[in-house]
């Protein structure tokens, strides 16, 4: 069936009748945490046939970031006393391997840690307390990566010494392309995320078809956007005609924004770097670059990490990896929950924990 055929605005109740007609098994991956609370909230997966399958991808940046990141941030906290910790609120909670402990709980024994809303919040907080030394947790995927280039350079424009960057921002290509080399992978089709493709543009997607021939759609966050998206994948499979579809042109342009790539290769260089469920991925991360090194916290505090990596039980490693749903971890919904997380995805407000407890629980 021709997309056209639907009325403009799409139909989007016949899409979803004609979706129920498929007989294909289709398992589409959603690539970032955004689309996946989209889906969960919009309950789109309940209107949508068994045989197609909606799984959650690795990119939810709490879910991603490696615990021995958590467990370093964790002890900068307690070892330096004129630091302050500024964070996203999302990390607050996500417990570290040593002794069970969270940046949450810390603060509750009198550690220095903000939540801001921005980079540029904790450039304020730099600039408030002169005699503190502020470390920014830069963390997320090329969305965010801009705010904390853009404090950096906002910091470096006042003279402010004292705030420092620890720089967790993860690359989407890169673990796409460490997952679909993994032997067991069964993903047919990717539902990208648009505001990543707003950044590195449809280029940036450009291999998922070129080099593995995955039907790729780059798709916004309404449940419009998603429903169309997964038509359009399932066409691309029936047909036997892979290709990457722009779903998202409002927003997303062939190149992307040029003068935001500019602004983070500036500062930042790519790295090799670590992630929860996946390992090492060559370079895969984003760290500043060697001449601005006097803001880079992992060099500035030094600590040292016993290896405390212990078994819990949690399998967000397997959750990330599209390998189980969150209903298939034991400690869901028993042990884990938002009010007592285990793992980062049910921390997390894009985690798939979270987004299935919250909304698919029954
Ligand atoms: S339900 Fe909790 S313990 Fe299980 S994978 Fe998710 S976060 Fe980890």
């Amino acid at each position: 069936m021709q997309l056209s055929q639907f009325k403009k605005p799409h139909d989007i109740e016949k899409i979803i009748d004609y979706l129920n007609t498929v007989e294909l098994k289709v398992n589409i991956m959603e690539v970032c945490g955004t689309h996946t609370m989209a889906i969960a909230k919009s309950g789109i997966k309940s209107l949508l046939p068994t045989n197609i399958r909606l799984i959650s991808g690795p990119g939810c940046p709490v879910c991603v970031t490696d615990s021995k990141d958590i467990d370093t941030i964790l002890e900068i906290c307690k070892q330096y006393k004129d630091v302050i910790i500024a964070t996203y609120g999302d990390m607050l909670k996500v417990p570290g391997s040593r002794y069970g402990e969270s940046l949450e709980k810390l603060r509750a024994q009198g550690a220095k840690v903000e939540i801001v809303y921005s980079a540029l919040d904790a450039v304020e907080l730099a600039k408030n307390n002169p005699e503190k030394n502020i470390v920014f947790l830069g963390i997320g995927f090329e969305t965010t990566t801009p705010g904390t280039v853009l404090a950096l350079e906002e910091a470096i424009k006042l003279g402010i010494n004292n705030f420092f960057i620890y720089s967790m921002h993860k690359l989407v290509e890169p673990a796409l392309r460490a997952l679909l080399n993994e032997p067991d992978f069964d993903i047919d089709a990717f539902l990208c995320p648009g505001h990543v493709g707003a950044v590195i543009g449809e280029e940036g997607f450009e291999f998922l078809v070129k080099e593995f021939n995955k039907p790729s759609v780059i798709c916004g966050f309404e449940a419009g956007d998603i429903i169309v998206s997964i038509y359009k994948m399932v066409e691309q499979i029936k047909n036997n005609k892979p290709q990457l579809e722009n779903e998202y042109t409002r927003v997303v342009k062939k190149n992307g924004n040029l003068l935001i790539k500019e602004k983070v290769e500036k500062y930042l260089e790519v790295s090799d770097d670590n992630w929860r469920g996946l390992g090492n991925i060559p370079r895969s991360g984003l760290k500043l670059k060697e001449e601005y090194r006097e803001f880079d916290a992992e060099k500035k505090f030094k600590v040292y990490l016993v290896n405390t990596e212990k078994e819990n039980g949690c399998q967000c490693g397997e959750v990330i990896k599209g390998k189980i749903e969150p209903k298939e971890c034991k400690l869901f919904a028993k042990v884990c929950s938002p009010e007592n997380p285990i793992g980062p995805c049910m921390v997390s407000s894009e985690g798939a924990c979270a987004a299935h407890y919250k909304y698919l629980n029954f």
